[in-house]
């Protein structure tokens, strides 16, 4: 981690709030949640954003979703999970610190559970789930997006390895990457879409619907 790093996230201590104390737990049991700078960044883009529905592809212990829902209680986030100890865990985690109001939960396979998440328009979608699928939904779930809303996917870089696969040494990780590679061509390819990316944690790309390129 470089100085300016710690130095961010030293200054964003005072913003902590209790959803924090899910961190800890999160590295200890090695699951994966998103970073601070990251989802400091994301909160701000939903106050500027004018953001109210938020879809999430990948909840997890529903980390990302509370904070994204303790930006203001006008704030409503569905939040897709297909692991059963996730699942349970996240109904736990949002029913303690009290978000069951603002926080819909789907259980399934983010392939296959379209049709629980149409009911409305959603201004943002958070993608966070199986890397390799990042593009399928993308393409699933981008219908259900507003003009102007906003695609934010994590981890674009992937530990550095998507800049320079030729050196990534294990078989899998360069696959991984690039398909991450794939997705990100794509994603500047696509017309309807002004996408830009930040070198910031492992990586986001954020894509403005309708916005002219
Ligand atoms: N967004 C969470 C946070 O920052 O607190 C972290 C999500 S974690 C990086 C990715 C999650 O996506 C895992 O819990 C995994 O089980 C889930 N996942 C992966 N592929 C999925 C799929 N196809 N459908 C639904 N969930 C999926």
């Amino acid at each position: 981690m470089d100085h300016n790093q710690n130095y961010l996230l030293e200054l964003l201590q005072h913003n902590n709030n209790e959803i924090e104390s899910l961190r800890p737990f999160a590295e200890d049991n090695h699951v994966p949640i998103v970073d601070k700078l990251t989802l400091e960044l994301i909160k701000q883009l939903i106050r500027m954003h004018k953001t109210t529905y938020i879809l999430e592809i990948g909840t997890a212990i529903g980390y990302s979703a509370m904070h994204f829902a303790s930006v203001s209680p006008d704030i409503e986030v569905t939040t897709i999970e297909r692991d059963e100890t996730m699942q349970q865990r996240a109904k736990r985690n949002i029913s303690a610190f009290n978000y069951d109001q603002q926080i819909r939960q789907i259980h399934g396979d983010a392939l296959e559970v379209m049709d629980q998440v149409a009911d409305r328009t959603y201004d943002m979608i958070f993608i966070d789930a199986a890397k390799a699928q990042s593009q399928k939904f993308f393409e699933r779930y981008t219908p259900y997006l507003r003009e102007g809303g906003l695609v934010i996917t994590d981890n674009v870089l992937y530990h550095d390895f998507v800049a320079n696969i030729d050196a990534v040494k294990s078989r899998n990780k360069r696959q991984m990457a690039k398909k991450i590679n794939a997705y990100n061509k794509w994603l500047m390819e696509q017309s309807q879409y002004a996408t830009t990316f930040l070198n910031m944690d492992d990586g986001v790309a954020i894509s403005i619907k309708g916005a002219s390129v």
